[in-house]
């Protein structure tokens, strides 16, 4: 089974993560996920989203 990054839509391969070539994807049989990339880039947004909640909490309890 191929694995495409949802994000950037490179696949994964032996060698890395490439760009697919036309109708690589056609026949159906992939799974999404991230690249590393796109993956770390997911990661710190989520990370920033909770330290932008926790700091609202801080905010609200100096109230
Ligand atoms: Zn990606």
């Amino acid at each position: 089974m191929k694995v495409k990054c949802c994000v950037c839509d490179k696949v994964r391969r032996e060698s890395g993560w490439e760009v697919p070539v036309a109708g690589e994807m056609a026949d159906g049989n992939v799974s999404h996920g991230y690249c590393p990339e796109c993956a770390d880039t997911a990661f710190r947004e989520i990370r920033a989203l909770r330290y932008e909640r926790e700091a609202c909490a801080k905010l609200a309890a100096n109230h």
